[in-house]
């Protein structure tokens, strides 16, 4: 058996004592992530072969600073090893190329710290408690209580000012029994996602259903700004801070973001469980090679992100539960005929490289082809050829 790990998500709901402890932890990283950072840029530009400094060389140079600066131990101590642990990824990640240059936090920001677990520290109560380092019990809502050992517990701060924590747990998996069943899966824009046995699976609308209280206080929070910076025009000790009214607007706009946000992943988590229980072999397209990964419509930009996670969360459900995930290079897969297997080059695309036709007949042998359902047959037939290989 294979140990996974795989962060909870729960919303935390803690007192004004909590509150303000998590505030101390959020400002002591920020300062540690700042000055550790500031700290490895002098080093470099007064000598420039000086070898970088890694976590363990940062946690070295921590405890010094906490002699001088005695109030970071008002801080959970891993939250700041964790810190200097995290910096240390980042320019991990920048050194090979994949990320850019770490950057200095800033107040304004989504606020964030990270506890690790050691002896037990982090502990599930009950469903609707956790313990946490500094803080004691705090109260919590949980879609699915995390299980597991649990490793660390990352604690955020939204732009909505509420309290989120995701706990990275480590457990063993288990096999879901075999259906024997395979499936393809295409994504599209008209419906969220074709089966390969024709099921059309559209995601609701969830933007829609909140549209008009969100154009309400985008509304209210426009009007809002403009009065706060003619204020501030004429009274310069002003800080928009200081408009209570804009921020709750404000406010109200980001919860109503992160409400939308939730459903949708609510959403495709409960399809992609399904998907994983019902089937053995799931077939996709890898859409990072579908190249749809840049543009600049909003709809197309909010739904290639969902694929990501859809598929992301596939591959973490079928590692799971012992189901297995194919990724197929999505080249010819709408164009190909899946009875007789010619290639219509005469499908014509528009500027996006979006297939225009949504239904066409087969130049060879006549089949009439739903695009997507033929796409998705041709998914499920390319996975399983290249699994069985
Ligand atoms: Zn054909």
């Amino acid at each position: 058996m294979t140990k996974i790990k795989r962060g909870f998500r729960i919303r935390l709901y803690p007192n004004d004592a909590q509150k303000e402890q998590i505030a101390v932890s959020f400002g002591c990283s920020r300062w540690l992530w700042n000055n550790m950072l500031a700290m490895q840029k002098e080093r470099h530009d007064n000598e420039p072969s000086a070898p970088y400094l890694s976590a363990f060389s940062m946690n070295y140079l921590l405890k010094q600073l906490k002699r001088e600066y005695p109030w970071l131990k008002d801080a959970d101590s891993t939250a700041l090893t964790g810190t200097n642990e995290n910096l240390h990824e980042a320019y991990v990640r920048f050194f090979k190329g994949q990320s850019r240059f770490p950057k200095f936090k800033s107040k304004r920001h989504e606020q964030s710290y990270i506890s690790k677990c050691v002896n037990n520290n982090i502990v599930v109560i009950d469903a609707h408690h956790i313990r946490i380092p500094k803080l004691g019990s705090v109260y919590f809502k949980a879609g699915k209580l995390p299980h597991g050992r649990i490793c660390s517990i990352t604690i955020r701060q939204k732009a909505s000012e509420k309290y989120e924590a995701s706990v990275l747990c480590e457990y063993e998996e288990v096999d879901l029994p075999k259906t024997g069943k395979t499936i393809g899966i295409d994504v599209g824009l008209k419906d969220f996602a074709i089966l390969s046995d024709g099921t059309k699976i559209s995601m609701p609308r969830f933007d829609k259903e909140s549209e008009e209280r969100l154009r309400h206080w985008q509304r209210l929070a426009s009007r809002r700004l403009l009065s706060a910076k003619e204020a501030m025009k004429k009274n310069e000790d002003l800080r928009l801070t200081d408009f209570k009214n804009y921020q709750k607007a404000r406010r109200m706009c980001a919860k109503i973001y992160e409400h939308v946000a939730n459903q949708r992943k609510d959403y495709l988590d409960k399809l992609s469980t399904w998907l994983v229980k019902t089937y053995d072999v799931i077939v996709i397209e890898d859409l990072k090679a579908k190249g749809m990964m840049n543009n600049h419509h909003l709809s197309r930009a909010i739904a290639n992100a969902s694929w990501n996670m859809f598929a992301d969360m596939l591959a973490y459900k079928c590692l799971s539960y012992g189901k297995k995930l194919i990724r197929v290079n999505p080249g010819y897969t709408s164009q190909t005929c899946n009875v007789c297997g010619c290639v219509n080059n005469r499908m014509g695309y528009n500027a996006y490289g979006w297939l225009k036709v949504r239904e066409w007949d087969c130049p060879e042998c006549g089949s009439h082809h739903d695009r997507d359902i033929n796409a998705a047959i041709n998914i499920n037939e390319t996975g399983l050829a290249v699994g069985l290989a």
